[in-house]
């Protein structure tokens, strides 16, 4: 084992240890969070390593860089997850590489993914992302946008709508960071009950390193988590 693998190992033991505790404060089975590692910060070789450490749920920001990586590592069995912006020029090659699109934010990516879909007679399993902290910088669709979302998708027949995703206010510690995700669960639980059959709400995908606890006490099902994973903050 080369030195960086081992640090990679000791920090998925110690987020391991992280979300069993949190589960277990929420009174959930950990079995039911998945950790999706977000290899953003590092090149292919730390990013084989992960997989090699038994995490098969590796997510990327930026597109390219998942194209990049998703062909380096076609000999490992990795499902990839976009976590980051997807512009419509970009749908093509990512839809076709990812097991999951976590940040559809506009009703036009929406249109776009599913015009592609038809041409690779492919669906596409997304999820929604919402800007729950209605930060300008932040993409998403608003809490109010989000019902009128859900009918467009009902017409569309290359989108499965898995859950919603979501980041929390960057200012403001634990007690917003909770705020909002328990906001997202709430969208979440006033839309169920009256769901087209392409969208199930299932998923909720909140939490980072600094905040996955929080999450988790609000019904994560999936955490993106980089930097505790590489640098063990
Ligand atoms: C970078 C990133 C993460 C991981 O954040 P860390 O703080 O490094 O754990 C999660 N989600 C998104 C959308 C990101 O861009």
């Amino acid at each position: 084992m080369t030195e960086e693998q081992r640090t990679i190992a000791n920090n998925i033991s110690r987020i391991r240890e992280r979300i069993s505790d949190a589960a277990s404060k929420a009174g959930r089975s950990a079995e039911n969070i998945c950790m999706i590692a977000v290899s953003k910060y590092v090149e292919v070789p730390a990013t084989r390593a992960v997989a090699l450490a038994g995490i098969k749920d590796i997510g990327e920001s930026r597109p390219q860089n998942l194209w990049e990586k998703a062909a380096q590592l076609s000999d490992a069995t990795i499902r990839w997850h976009l976590v980051g912006h997807l512009q419509r020029n970009k749908v093509a090659k990512t839809i076709s590489e990812s097991h999951l699109i976590h940040s559809v934010d506009s009703e036009r990516l929406l249109d776009e993914i599913d015009q592609e879909g038809m041409k690779q007679k492919r669906i596409t399993n997304i999820l929604l992302e919402i800007n729950i902290s209605e930060d300008e910088n932040k993409h998403g669709f608003s809490a109010n946008a989000v019902p009128n979302a859900i009918e467009h998708i009902s017409t569309l027949r290359h989108i499965r709508v898995k859950g919603l995703m979501a980041m929390s206010s960057r200012q403001g510690g634990c007690d917003v960071a909770r705020k909002n995700f328990s906001a997202v669960r709430e969208i979440r639980d006033r839309l169920s009950g009256s769901l087209p059959d392409n969208v199930l709400l299932d998923e909720l995908s909140l939490g980072m390193s600094g905040d996955f606890e929080d999450a988790i006490l609000e019904g994560a099902t999936m955490i993106r988590v980089g930097k505790a994973l590489f640098t063990g903050l």
